[in-house]
């Protein structure tokens, strides 16, 4: 956390807190008792209270902590109690990703369900019928706007929306938001905003130029802050100290165990991510890929069928290492050490989510010695070796550069400024949006005791 800020900390809480002690909204309780969440999260017990009384919050926390409800749970309380103008886009939820957005939007639908907000969700698809769509809910003041920055600044551009009366606004994964470039977006929309209003972000770590969007546009900001950049404790890691040309054998030796289910393979180009994809479907593996030079649809279909176990490996880029909401991924294999340890600890995160237990299995070839010790540093301790399978062999870090080759730094920075480039767009090559209008349901009857309704979300 950066130090140019005055945070003030925020209410402590009892170590166990129940959703029912807190000042939720009795429509928000209801769908948390369908939804069977009885106990809050550390990240939910600390949230809740300082924003429902209004206050502005920093919380530095991972996917994984139960965020999302952290933020949408007093925000759907402070909506349904205060008068709104009825025609205004009353809250801004933004997110770095298409992926992330959507999942917000789900976890969005699951709570709002018996409050009678709505909500229109801006994130991607290819049509100009949507981005119609989206004009007119603007229009009609959705109550609640989840949007990845691309299109949303478009629409502002275009006179389609208006944040003068906006109250609210939610930064999810701001640090996310910086990488990608997305960081004077975001200024530019905070200027929007009415002089009263409220702002929440949300960010796995604190980068100063985060830090100074806080001390610019926060006012006396509560701080909660949930162990950041620590994996999971039931994440077993290991790793596979292999040369680059015996990866796939080792892929072939984990999976040659158990078939593969659940399984996420991580890389960090689109290239190896199709490569990958292709040898395995040569080997009669169940797999798919994920990355950004597919369509929405594409994307969409490809998520679904994982989601629904039609699919065992999903291969894929950083495009789904944040905000895929996936509980019971077994495991997560890096086929290579991503070059940002933040990164690797935001892959694994994919697997041992909501308490269960996972495993994280990265290869270490030759150029990847430096990430490792990085991850390592990060992590504050060895990750365990595998032995290698037959007939593999163990990769030899480089030598250290000679000063003959040191005089071609400057095409190694390039490339590296190009890949960086590169992954931005990976995540996001957006601009397009998706809008959907939630009809108002009507509060169904229930029996809390046996924990029934007449009307499931
Ligand atoms: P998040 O960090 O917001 O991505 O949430 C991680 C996962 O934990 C999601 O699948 C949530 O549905 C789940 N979750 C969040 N809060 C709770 C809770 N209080 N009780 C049980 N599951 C939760």
């Amino acid at each position: 956390m950066t130090d140019t800020h005055s945070t003030a900390p925020a209410p402590t809480c009892s170590p166990e807190t129940f959703f029912e002690e807190l000042p939720l909204s009795d429509d928000v309780l209801d769908a948390l008792w369908d939804m069977r969440f009885e106990k809050c999260t550390p990240i939910q017990a600390q949230c809740i209270p300082p924003i429902l009384e209004g206050r502005d919050l920093i919380g530095i926390a991972q996917t994984g902590t139960g965020k999302t409800a952290a933020y949408l749970l007093p925000m759907l309380t402070l909506l349904a109690r205060a008068s709104h103008d009825a025609d205004a886009v009353n809250c801004l939820i933004m997110a770095p990703t298409r992926e992330l957005a959507q999942q917000i939007d789900q976890a969005l639908q699951g709570f709002a369900y018996y409050t009678g907000i709505n909500g229109v969700a801006v994130y991607g698809g290819n049509d100009g019928v949507r981005f119609e769509q989206e004009r007119k809910s603007f229009q009609q003041g959705a109550d609640i706007v989840v949007a990845t920055p691309g299109r949303l600044i478009t629409h502002l551009q275009l006179g389609n929306l208006d944040l003068s009366r906006t109250t609210h606004l939610i930064l999810d994964e701001a640090d996310r938001m910086l990488d990608m470039g997305f960081i004077d977006d975001i200024r530019f929309l905070l200027k929007q905003l009415p002089p009263k209003r409220q702002v929440i972000l949300f960010s796995a770590t604190m980068p100063d130029e985060i830090g100074a969007i806080a001390k610019e546009f926060m006012s006396n900001p509560a701080e909660v802050r949930i162990a950041v950049s620590k994996p999971a404790e039931k994440i077993d890691q290991s790793i596979y100290v292999c040369r680059n040309t015996d990866k796939m054998a080792v892929v072939g030796h984990i999976f040659s165990h158990k078939l593969p289910e659940r399984v996420i393979l991580f890389a960090s180009s689109k290239a190896c991510v199709k490569e990958i994809t292709a040898l395995l479907k040569k080997r009669g593996f169940n797999c798919a890929q994920m990355h950004s030079d597919l369509s929405q649809k594409e994307r969409d279909e490809v998520m679904l069928a994982f989601r629904q176990r039609k699919t065992g490996i999903l291969v894929a880029t950083d495009i789904v290492s944040r905000g895929i909401d996936i509980d019971d991924i077994q495991m997560v294999i890096n086929y290579d050490c991503p070059r940002d340890p933040e990164d690797y600890v935001h892959r694994i995160g994919r697997t041992a989510r909501a308490g269960r237990e996972g495993n994280a299995v990265t290869l270490v070839g030759e150029r990847d010695f430096i990430a490792l010790r990085k991850i390592e540093k990060l992590l504050g301790g060895h990750i365990r070796r595998n032995p290698l399978p037959e007939g593999c062999h163990e990769a030899v870090e480089r030598p250290k550069q000679s000063p003959r080759r040191a005089s071609s730094n400057h095409r190694d920075k390039e490339r590296k400024t190009k890949g960086a480039t590169r992954k931005a767009t990976d995540v996001q090559a957006d601009g397009n949006t998706h809008g959907t209008h939630r009809p108002r349901h009507r509060k169904p009857t229930r029996n809390k005791e046996q924990g029934e309704s007449s009307h499931h979300p």
